[in-house]
């Protein structure tokens, strides 16, 4: 209800976006810190993306994120694109500064951030990463410019895994990284010196709860700390065989918040507040 004349929008650009938690995030947070702003989304066809950035502009919003499907296309829309987006290949997040349309990616940092509210030191150890999507991208890049030893990328689609592996290799010296097909041997004889597993792959997701991307749960040691991406359902089966097996774990839905609270820092200057972090994480 704070709605004013002097409000300005910030926005969701993407298809489908009626499932997306980020206009509550954000409203809560707007409120609970009396700033003059109002989140909505808009669900954009994709011969509509490039009228939809210009409106954006013409209506001189603060700033919006991108979804799927347009975190790529999104880049050649913008006037400029910070260097970790450019690196990753994807925006999430846009900053209207003073009418220069500015990209950044929130993705990868927040799953990092999520970890670090964890309290999981990930700096020198060893990440396995199953999946080789835009998610995936994200992270496997965050995480190697952020100091881990070592980063495996396991996919099915093996072509794909080593554009993420090539990337690394280009902007970050430090880190060893390959890339191995997803399949239970091969996962099996990396697993067992990784201290994190992370999901990236859509297995287990909404409908596919029944189905995880380790078929042998004996494989999974207690030393390992399992992330699962996916917030639908909050607790996937992988997640479950993990518990089970004694390992610490986290769901998708901290990384959807702090990807969240970054991109409100860039059109804000503030932190997202405790509160509504707290209040989304145990709604
Ligand atoms: P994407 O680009 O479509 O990538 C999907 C990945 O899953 C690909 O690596 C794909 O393998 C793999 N995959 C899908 N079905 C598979 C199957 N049956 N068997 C083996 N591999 C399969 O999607 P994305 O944007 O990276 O998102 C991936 C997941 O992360 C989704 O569940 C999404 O909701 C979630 N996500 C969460 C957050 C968050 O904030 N928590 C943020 C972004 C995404 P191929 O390459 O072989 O096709």
């Amino acid at each position: 209800m704070h709605i004013k004349g002097s409000t300005r929008l910030i926005s969701l650009l993407g298809d489908p976006v009626n499932h997306s938690l980020s206009p509550y995030m954000h409203n809560l947070s707007f409120e609970n810190l009396g700033l003059d702003y109002a989140y909505m989304a808009f669900e954009i066809k994709k011969e509509k993306i490039k009228d939809a950035v210009d409106a954006m502009k013409t209506l001189n919003v603060r700033g919006f994120n991108v979804t799927m499907p347009y975190k790529e296309k999104i880049i050649d829309l913008l006037d400029e694109v910070d260097n970790q987006a450019k690196i990753i290949g994807s925006v999430n997040t846009v900053l209207n500064s003073k009418g220069k349309l500015l990209g950044y990616n929130t993705d990868g940092k927040g799953f990092v951030k999520a970890l670090e509210e964890k309290k999981i030191d990930f700096k020198l150890k060893k990440v396995l990463i199953l999946g080789s999507g835009g998610a995936a991208k994200s992270i496997a890049i965050q995480l190697a410019l952020e100091g881990v030893k070592e980063i495996i990328i396991a996919n099915r689609t093996i072509e794909k895994a080593n554009i993420i592996v090539n990337i690394i290799k280009e902007h970050v010296k430090d880190v060893k990284i390959n890339s191995i097909n997803l399949n239970e041997n091969k996962l099996k004889s990396e697993i067992i010196n990784t201290d994190i597993l992370v999901n990236t792959t859509s297995i287990g997701m909404r409908e596919g709860f029944l189905d995880s991307p380790i078929k042998e749960t004996k494989i999974l040691h207690k030393d390992l700390f399992v992330a699962d991406i996916i917030y639908k359902p909050q607790k996937t089966k992988l997640l479950s065989q993990a518990q089970e097996r004694g390992c610490n774990t986290m769901n998708g839905l901290n990384m959807l918040i702090f990807q969240g609270a970054l991109a409100f820092k860039i059109w804000t200057g503030k932190d997202m507040p405790n509160e509504v972090i707290d209040k989304i994480l145990n709604k």
